[in-house]
């Protein structure tokens, strides 16, 4: 079979990788946990983009690079696509669909950090749910919001700001509770189409605020686009 490089750093990826012999290799870019238990080899840290990227898919013989990279994780997903046409080898990516609003949704997508700090000014106590890059605005946060951030790690807030370090997946009643006592006018969020966050959107709906979404960026054309791990699993099923 061919050597595999799996690229990723969400939870699907892990599933797949937990399936992977010991030939194979998962990427991570070291920025969270590093898993101990995989049968296969675990690789950690960039590559220095696609021209590094290809000449470790070179030096190390892979034959199928496999983009697992959360949906936003563009950088990276160009750089496969890339790396695999400079190399002659496959490139596939595991591609989730996004979430759709219901029909009672009111979702807002927003593109950039401009338009969300716009569309955040008639609210009060938004909860952020988009990683690390709020943190680089938290001087910017008017008098009269006060802003919930939830992030992987923790790191200082100030008087306007509390951060929560929190891990998913998430549960429905854990999330209830957080708006209920934070009294949560909005929800901000990534469309990362993945089960494991979704039931935060479940509690915007019930309480009937907006959410505002940041809009998916575009991803490269790959060989072969998979929209599940399932569907991964299958595939690679298929090429032994
Ligand atoms: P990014 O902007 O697309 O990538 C930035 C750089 O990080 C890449 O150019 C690459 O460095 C390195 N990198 C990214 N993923 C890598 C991987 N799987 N293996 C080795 N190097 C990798 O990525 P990001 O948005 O910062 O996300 C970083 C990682 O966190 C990704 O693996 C992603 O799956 C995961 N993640 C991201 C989000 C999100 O919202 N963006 C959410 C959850 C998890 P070089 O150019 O030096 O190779």
């Amino acid at each position: 079979m061919k050597r595999i490089l799996l690229l990723g750093g969400v939870a699907d990826a892990l599933a797949i990788a937990r399936t992977l012999g010991p030939e194979h290799l998962y990427s991570l870019a070291g920025v969270g946990r590093v898993p101990t238990d995989l049968p296969c080899q675990v690789r950690v840290g960039g590559y220095g983009g696609a021209e590094g990227l290809a000449a470790f898919i070179r030096e190390q013989g892979i034959g199928l690079l496999l983009d697992a990279t959360h949906p936003y994780a563009a950088q990276m997903s160009r750089n496969a696509a890339q790396a695999a046409t400079l190399t002659g080898i496959p490139c596939w990516a595991l591609r989730r669909p996004a979430w759709q609003p219901g029909a009672n949704d009111d979702w807002r997508e927003v593109d950039g950090w401009a338009e969300l700090s716009a569309a955040l000014a008639p609210f009060k106590r938004p909860l952020f749910t988009l990683g690390r890059e709020p943190l680089q605005h938290l001087d910017e946060i008017p008098a009269g919001q006060f802003w919930t951030l939830r992030a992987l790690d923790s790191a200082p807030g100030n008087a306007r700001c509390e951060i929560i370090a929190a891990r998913g997946p998430f549960k429905l009643e854990d999330e209830r509770r957080l708006f209920a006592e934070r009294d949560i006018d909005v929800l901000i969020s990534k469309n990362s189409g993945s089960a494991s966050t979704e039931p935060k959107l479940q509690v915007a709906r019930e309480r009937g605020i907006p959410v505002l979404i940041l809009k998916r960026p575009a991803l490269p054309p790959v060989d072969r686009e998979l929209g599940s791990v399932s569907e991964v699993l299958a595939a690679l099923a298929a090429l032994t």
